[in-house]
């Protein structure tokens, strides 16, 4: 098979990676990819915002499948337009993908199907929205209900604070995604990731990841991407993840089915893990970055017919196998990440880092440039480990970190540290 990855992240390249291992995969090309992807496969310039050229790159070099990796070009219906012209794509339709680029959408599929979620507002103006909040009362969550590149979301412990996001919101401040807000009903318990690969008809869990969104050590700072994520998470039980899926998953999949439009693709959950039961507060509609990078270090299967059976509804005795050993991702960023960060800095040491035991190193805002690889994004660089417990593969993963010389980077030093506590007490 010829195949096509869209994207340039480590979500990408660890999924470039993982297709590249397959025996079915004759040539892989990745658009418009990044300096470490290019080891993995072919890099190609194309602008995959241009629908039309993307067609256009398949038709010439006879690509069979397309892997669209971020959720811009799918809200943006890059699935269709690919359909349209016969190329099969994995990843949900532009109706599928307002799962993640509408949370109202979201919400009303949750009330109409009764998934379990917090109690919400939906407005399209300043007044009823501040209205509705003095009502409710603080804490209380405010959304901008469109893609906003992760920022769109204001967890406001006080009513003035939520007033704030309200206003700025209605004032454009997250452009177009904030025409309309959402707000959301403050939801307290242990967050954690699911994914589960959906082929419109019915779904399967992937193995459990979480990630560390906070930028500094203890969970301390700005939120941001993800710094770092590990997988398996002790906190998804076999009985939690049962419950998941029968009360959140499946009843999206068979809603947005019963819709006509249904959903094809990973579908990403944040659930918050309440005393009643778990809670969906958002969806997205592709894999998580970091996550992905841990998940694919433990798929044991091959990854291309799990795509296949995704694109064409063929998952319901589908089988994924997972490696037993855990596996932990750390992010080395650009310093002033989250925030304003140079580009160009020389980074080095990758190779003798790659050769720690058990290591693995995606590279995400990474080019190449004489010779050298150079920082060209706020997350530059994955590094990954598996070992036999959580502890192991971080030890491994920080191992491999103190080899790369990158004066300009920095990484958290504590990616892991609850799973780390828990085989610590014996859990
Ligand atoms: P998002 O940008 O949608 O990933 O949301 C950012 C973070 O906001 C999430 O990771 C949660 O920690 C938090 N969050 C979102 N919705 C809620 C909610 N209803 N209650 C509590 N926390 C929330």
């Amino acid at each position: 098979m010829n195949i096509l990855l869209l994207g340039s992240g480590g979500r990408e390249h660890a999924l470039a990676w993982k297709i590249a291992a397959s025996p079915l995969v004759t040539k892989l090309w990745c658009a418009p990819g990044n300096a470490g992807i290019a080891r993995e496969a072919e890099c190609v310039a194309l602008d995959i915002a241009d629908h039309a050229a993307v067609i256009d790159f398949c038709r010439r070099n006879a690509a069979d499948l397309v892997v669209v990796g971020p959720e811009t070009p799918l809200a943006a219906g890059i699935v269709d337009d690919l359909a349209r012209a016969g190329i099969k794509a994995f990843g949900p339709s532009k109706q599928a993908a307002q799962l993640e680029a509408s949370k109202g959408f979201t919400k009303a599929l949750c009330s109409e199907f009764g998934i379990p979620t917090g109690a919400y507002g939906r407005f399209t103006n300043a007044a009823d929205a501040l209205a509705y909040v003095r009502a409710k009362g603080a804490p209380t969550v405010v959304k901008a209900d469109g893609l906003a590149a992760g920022k769109g979301v204001v967890v406001a412990p006080t009513l003035r604070e939520a007033e704030d996001a309200i206003t700025k919101m209605f004032d454009g401040a997250f452009g177009a995604a904030g025409t309309e807000v959402v707000i959301e009903e403050y939801l307290t318990g242990r967050e954690i990731s699911f994914f589960a690969l959906s082929d419109g008809e019915t779904a399967i869990p992937l193995a459990s990841a979480q990630d560390h969104k906070r930028v500094f050590d203890h969970d301390e700072g700005p939120n941001t991407g993800g710094m770092g994520a590990y997988s398996p998470t002790p906190f998804v039980t076999d009985e939690i993840q049962a419950e998941i899926m029968a009360k959140i998953i499946l009843p999206t999949v068979k809603g947005m089915k019963a819709r006509g439009t249904p959903f094809r693709g990973v579908l990403y959950a944040g659930v918050m893990l309440m005393p009643d039961g778990p809670k969906l507060f958002e969806y997205n509609v592709r894999f998580g970055d970091p996550e992905c990078q841990v998940l694919m270090l433990r798929m044991m299967s091959d990854i291309v017919p799990a795509l296949l059976a995704s694109c064409d509804g063929q998952l319901k005795n589908f089988d994924l196998r997972w490696f037993d050993e855990p596996a932990l991702t750390v992010v080395m960023a650009a310093k002033g990440y989250p925030g304003d960060y140079a580009k160009g800095s020389r980074i080095e040491g990758l190779d003798d880092a790659a050769k720690v035991e058990g290591v693995e190193i995606f590279q995400a805002g990474t080019i190449s440039k004489d010779g050298h690889i150079l920082a060209n994004g706020g997350r530059v660089l994955n590094v990954c480990a598996t070992g036999k417990t959580v502890a192991e593969a971080q030890r491994r993963a920080y191992r491999a970190v103190d080899r790369i010389r990158w004066p300009e980077g920095f990484c958290r030093r504590d990616i892991g540290w609850q799973a780390v506590e828990r085989e610590k007490r014996g859990g």
